[in-house]
């Protein structure tokens, strides 16, 4: 009982304490982890629109001067070269080759030195797709290419070269892949992260990353169901997930170029993002892990203490209760002592004047005892008192009240009951003991009792005057013989008296 009540103390501090700590921490860590993710959303979508306007400006001015060069050559084609060479010195490393492409699709001019025999590049798309809508003089950007003269990956901007409005060749801009991604230079999207330049064809013109321009892209198509290529999605977006490129978690955020037909990527890993974060979560959740083992331990020292605690309350208990019962019964008969006696006297008094009911009292005393005493000794006495009291207790009900008042002088409080029947019940204890053979190691012996009975009766009567009245009964039934019952004369219209033999001691 007292292990339950000091777990039950230890378990409900281990609970109190425990629970909203691991509740509290682990809200706050997720609350944390939501603003750290925001954050990181916020970062990529900015590098995105970074990397956008970079791709836009690059993009803008190639198609001008795709066009300038183009229309420069149309209008003097003796001063072609030059025009060429002079551009090329000014955008030196933005422009990896200019070539003029016949109608046929033989190239006919390459800024990078005389062509020698016949290239043919008919087959190529940049080619196909203007001499296919002659008619549409719109700047095309391929995927990147191998260059086969440059022998660097490119993407080249063409326009169709237009002869009176017949379709008479392509003109071509070869801008190195890496010109698009020294985007990267400028920012940090961390060791893991990169950029990258999709088309919306699927195919990746470029990506950047730590490794480098990664052209080894080459092959590749993208899903159509990448969340940047779909059309129900929001022309720009961010979304964490795996990654099409290079298949690794990653938050990436999206835009997608519409004039350009193409899509800019920026990736960003969690694990880099999130490592200051995991960091700082795992100090806590280790502080509060030793937090918890400090409150077992605490839960263990309460569970113990208590234990203790209780335990010293169930023995002063049991101690008090023991010193009560010293106090309040009798040693030698079992019967109520001479203060527990009075007080329940008192009680009752109380309680039938309270309520007006009955109360009587019986005084008795054992006749002619210090002869007992005399002829067979001191403890022979003792076994005749205890054996009164045991016959008396065989008399009276379980709520009578019995009690030695000292020596070999008893009283019982009889509640609920009138002076006639006390008297009745005086009768029988007396008649009880009379007729008792008390066995003693002196051999069998009797004795008789006196008894003086008064019950309560007259107003601003008190439990003293009762005992008094009561006394003064026994007085006179010792007086008028012993061995007999005498009521006082207050408590009923006629003294009604009995009487028996006296033992002749
Ligand atoms: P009476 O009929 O007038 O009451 O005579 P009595 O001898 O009973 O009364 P008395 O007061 O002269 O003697 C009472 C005796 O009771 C004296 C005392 O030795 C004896 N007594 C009192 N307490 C105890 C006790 O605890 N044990 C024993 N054995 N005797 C006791
Ligand atoms: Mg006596
Ligand atoms: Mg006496």
């Amino acid at each position: 009982m007292t292990k339950t009540k000091a777990g039950l103390v230890a378990a409900a501090a281990l609970l109190l304490t425990l629970v909203p700590m691991w509740v509290t921490l682990s809200a706050w860590l997720k609350h944390e982890q939501v603003l750290v993710e925001q954050a990181a959303g916020n970062d990529a979508m900015n590098l995105a629109i970074a990397f956008e306007e970079h791709i836009q400006s690059v993009v803008r001015y190639a198609d001008a001067l795709v066009q300038d060069i183009r229309e420069d050559v149309i209008e003097d084609p003796s001063e072609f070269e030059e025009i060429v060479k002079e551009e090329t010195q000014v955008y030196g490393d933005m422009v990896a080759q200019v070539a003029v492409i016949d109608a046929q699709g033989k190239l006919v001019y390459s800024s990078l030195g005389p062509v020698n025999g016949t290239v043919d590049l008919s087959g190529r798309e940049h080619f196909q797709v203007h001499r296919n809508n002659p008619s549409q003089d719109k700047l095309f950007i391929s995927k990147p290419v191998l260059g086969r003269i440059s022998g660097i990956w490119s993407m080249q901007f063409t326009r169709p070269i237009l002869d009176k409005g017949k379709f008479a060749g392509v003109f071509v801009l070869s801008i190195p892949v890496s010109f698009f991604t020294d985007f990267y230079q400028k920012i940090n999207v961390g060791p893991n992260g990169l950029i990258a330049l999709v088309g919306q064809d699927g195919v990746p013109r470029a990506a950047a990353s730590k490794v480098g321009v990664n052209t080894a892209l080459d092959g590749i198509v993208l899903a159509r169901h990448e969340p940047y290529f779909a059309s129900d999605k929001p022309p720009q977006g961010l979304y964490r997930g795996l990654s099409a490129l290079d298949k690794k978690d990653s938050l990436v955020a999206y835009r997608r170029l519409m004039q350009a037909e193409l899509v800019v990527l920026v990736q960003l890993s969690p694990v880099e993002y999130l490592a200051s974060f995991n960091e700082r979560r795992q100090f806590l959740l280790f502080s509060a892990a030793a937090i918890s083992l400090l409150l077992v331990a605490f839960a263990v020292f309460i569970y113990f203490a208590t234990r203790l605690h209780l335990g010293n309350t169930a023995a002063l208990k049991q101690s008090h209760s023991a010193l009560r019962q010293l106090v309040s019964i009798d040693a030698l008969t079992g019967a109520r002592s001479r203060s527990d006696f009075l007080n329940a006297l008192d009680n009752e008094f109380s309680r039938a004047k309270r309520h007006g009911t009955e109360l009587s009292l019986i005084w008795l005393d054992l006749d002619h005892f210090k002869r007992v005493n005399d002829t067979f000794g001191h403890p022979i006495g003792d076994i005749v008192l205890k054996q009164v009291a045991t016959l008396c207790n065989g008399v009276l009900r379980a709520h009578d009240v019995f009690g030695r008042l000292g020596g070999e002088e008893f009283g019982v409080v009889l509640a609920h009951t009138s002076g006639v029947d006390a008297l009745e019940v005086a009768e029988k204890l007396r008649v009880t003991i009379e007729a008792a053979i008390i066995q003693t190691d002196r051999g069998p012996l009797q004795i008789t009792i006196s008894c003086g009975v008064a019950s309560l009766s007259l107003a601003g009567d008190s439990p003293s005057q009762l005992i008094v009245r009561a006394d003064d009964a026994l007085y006179s039934a010792k007086h008028a013989g012993r061995n007999r019952a005498r009521a006082a004369p207050a408590c009923v219209e006629q003294p009604t008296q009995s009487q028996g033999r006296s033992a002749d001691w």
